[in-house]
C-alpha cells in the first residue's frame, strides 16, 4: 500500500471521473516544508503562525516573521500558501502576553478578537506577510471570524499597511487573496453574505464542531459529542461550499475532518475544492480520491444530509 501511495507523489489529485481537487498540508513552522514536499503536497492549506510566537519570551520581530514567511513561500515555489494570522488564546497562551484569566477561554478573547484588540501587534504581522508576498503565492486567512464587521476591520488594517509599504516603495504582490476560516456557526450560517467580500473560505472543523455541538474539543467527558459526520455539521459545510461557489469563490477545509477516510467521500460530493491535512495523510487521501467518482458522490449527498445521526452517516459511507 505504501509503495502504491509513493507512486502518487508527483501526480495531481484526480477523481475516477476526472475531477481535480487540491490536496494541501497543515504546517506549524518552516521546518515542516520538507514533509509537505516529500508527501506531494500541492499547497499549504494552513500555516499556523502562532508557533512563531510560542515557546519564547518576547514577540517575534517583523524581520523574524518576514524570514519565516519568506522561507515557506519560497519553498513552495509558487504553489498556493495559506497563512493564517495569529490564533492565540483558547488553549494556546503566550507567557509574555499577560491576559486576564477568563472563565471560558475558548469563548473569549482569542485569535482575530485579540488581534483587533492589539492592532500594533497585528500590524507587525501583516507587514511581514505583505513584504514576504513577493516570494510566492500568498493567501492570507483570518481565524475565528464571527461577524462581517471583524473581517472588514481586519482587511482594512491589511490595506492600510499595504498602502504604507507601497508609499515607501516596498514591493507587495498584487494578487494576494484574503479569506477567512469558517469555524464559528454564525459565519457558516451567513456564508452567502461573507462570500461577496472574501476571496475564499477554509472550514476549520476542529472548532466548528466544538462550537456547533457546544462540546469542548479538549474535554474527554464530552468527546462523544465531537461528531464530524453529524448531519448538522455536514449541512453547515454544504451551506459554506454552496455560498462560495455561487460567488465564484473557493472553499477549503483545514480541520482534521479533511483527512478523514469517512469524511472524504462526503466532502468530495459536497464540492469541496481543497483538502488540507497533516502531510503524512496526503498520499493516502490522493489514493482514496482516485478511486472515488465525484458525480457518484454528488448524487448521494442529498441522501446523506437527510440521515438522522452521525452513526447512520458513518454506516452508510462504509456500506458504499
Ligand atoms: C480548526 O479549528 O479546525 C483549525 C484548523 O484550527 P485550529 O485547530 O488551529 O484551531
Ligand atoms: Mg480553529
Amino acid at each position: 500500500q505504501k509503495a502504491e501511495w509513493a507512486k502518487l507523489k508527483n501526480e495531481a489529485t484526480v477523481t475516477k471521473d476526472g475531477v481535480a481537487v487540491e490536496l494541501g498540508a497543515n504546517i506549524g513552522t518552516p521546518k515542516d516544508l520538507t514533509g509537505v514536499l516529500d508527501n506531494g503536497g500541492e499547497a499549504i492549506g494552513l500555516y499556523r503562525t502562532e508557533f512563531l510566537y510560542m515557546g519564547r519570551d518576547t514577540f517575534p520581530t517583523e524581520e523574524e516573521q518576514f524570514d519565516a514567511y519568506s522561507a515557506v513561500l519560497k519553498g513552495m515555489e509558487g504553489k498556493p500558501t495559506v497563512v493564517r494570522t495569529l490564533d492565540i488564546g483558547g488553549d494556546k497562551e503566550l507567557s509574555y502576553l499577560d491576559l486576564p484569566k477568563e472563565l471560558n477561554p475558548f469563548l473569549g478573547l482569542r485569535a482575530i478578537r485579540l488581534c483587533l484588540e492589539m492592532p500594533d501587534m497585528f500590524r507587525t504581522q501583516l507587514r511581514a506577510l505583505l513584504r514576504a508576498s513577493v516570494h510566492g503565492n500568498l493567501k492570507i486567512m483570518f481565524p475565528m471570524i464571527a461577524t462581517l464587521d471583524e473581517f472588514r476591520q481586519a482587511k482594512a488594517l491589511l490595506k492600510e499597511e499595504q498602502a504604507k509599504l507601497e508609499s515607501q516603495g516596498v514591493a507587495v504582490s498584487d494578487s494576494i487573496e484574503v479569506g477567512i476560516m469558517v469555524e464559528i456557526p454564525s459565519t457558516a450560517v451567513m456564508a452567502d453574505t461573507f462570500a461577496k467580500e472574501v476571496d475564499f473560505f477554509s472550514i476549520g472543523t476542529n472548532d466548528l464542531i466544538q462550537y456547533t455541538m457546544a462540546a469542548d474539543r479538549m474535554n474527554e467527558k464530552v468527546s462523544y459529542l465531537y461528531q464530524p459526520y453529524n448531519p448538522a455539521i455536514l449541512r453547515l459545510v454544504k451551506t459554506v461550499i454552496d455560498a462560495s461557489h455561487k460567488e465564484g469563490k473557493w472553499t477549503g477545509m483545514c480541520g482534521e475532518m479533511a483527512g478523514d477516510e469517512i469524511a472524504i467521500p462526503i466532502l468530495l460530493g459536497l464540492g469541496l475544492d481543497e483538502f488540507s491535512m497533516s502531510a503524512s495523510s496526503i498520499l493516502k487521501a490522493r489514493s482514496q480520491l482516485s478511486r472515488l467518482s465525484k458525480a457518484d458522490m454528488s448524487a448521494k449527498v442529498e441522501h446523506i444530509l437527510g440521515l438522522a445521526t452521525s452513526q447512520e452517516v458513518e454506516d452508510y459511507v462504509k456500506s458504499l
